[in-house]
């Protein structure tokens, strides 16, 4: 992982022809030709500004709140099939010189959540951390804390997801391998779900019970055990909430 310089410049990349600099900031790109002795400024579209990978400036500038709603508009045009067009190839080297994301999403392992795409979000934006049933243990915090405290993101942001297979597997206390150690992770969300009705796997509504418990459970294991964390969050420097993905719509709601 690479800070970046938090003093320098966060992005200079030589192209074209001749001495050309590519220098960001304030949200706008401007191209300056140094061998001319004069210097052009191009204004980049919003839509460019959009793809360009964020700054230091820009990520300092943002809000806690204000990453929340991004994300959550992000999340309503990947539902409508709307996602940012980005020069991925652009991005690449933009992002040579250091990152600044704006959020640390922990997400279940499922292959059915782009976490990037349901955000509508590219590189550079957005650190994701991902474990079967989207748990927090000690690597975990260790892995926010540098997201958070020194890369400077400004969300946390855990999502479980409708038909949790960690979490049905932890509901059925399979016993398989290292596969039996992780869902013991899983287990105390299981233990503390207060439910009316079948206690099964094979019962969707307790499944999604425990799967939004099991969130409810990693936002109390962040600051109960990262000190750090919670002095962020106490002092609104950073939010920390839960979000819950629905597999059949892509949507992402709020766990209160
Ligand atoms: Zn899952």
């Amino acid at each position: 992982m690479n800070v970046g310089d938090k003093n320098g410049i966060a992005c200079v990349c030589a192209c074209l022809v001749g001495v050309i600099s590519v220098v960001t900031f304030g949200g706008r790109l401007a191209f300056a030709e140094d061998s001319l002795l004069e210097s052009t400024v191009v204004e980049a579209t919003e839509a460019a500004a959009l793809r360009g990978v964020l700054t230091q400036q820009q990520q300092q500038s943002l809000t806690p709140q204000a990453v929340l709603d991004e994300l959550m508009a992000g999340n309503r045009r990947f539902v409508e099939d709307d996602l940012t067009l980005r020069n991925h190839s652009q991005r690449v080297r933009e992002a040579f010189a250091g990152q600044y994301p704006k959020a640390v999403v922990l997400s279940c392992l499922d292959s059915r959540i782009p976490v990037e795409d349901v955000f509508d979000r590219g590189i550079g934006d957005i650190f994701v951390a991902r474990v079967a049933g989207n748990f927090v243990n000690e690597d975990i915090l260790g892995s926010m804390e540098f997201g958070c405290h020194v890369a400077g993101a400004k969300l946390i942001m855990v999502i479980g997801h409708t038909n949790c297979g960690a979490v049905a597997a932890a509901i059925d206390d399979v016993q398989l391998g290292n596969i039996t150690p992780m869902l013991a992770k899983i287990r105390p969300a299981l233990k503390q779900s207060v439910f009316e009705g079948e206690r099964s796997s094979t019962n969707p509504g307790f499944v999604a019970h425990v799967c939004r418990e099991n969130v409810r459970l990693a936002l109390a294991t962040i600051r109960e055990e990262s000190e750090i964390l919670q002095k962020m969050e106490a002092a609104g420097e950073i939010m920390i909430v839960g979000g819950y993905y629905d597999l059949t719509s892509g949507q992402v709601s709020l766990i209160k």
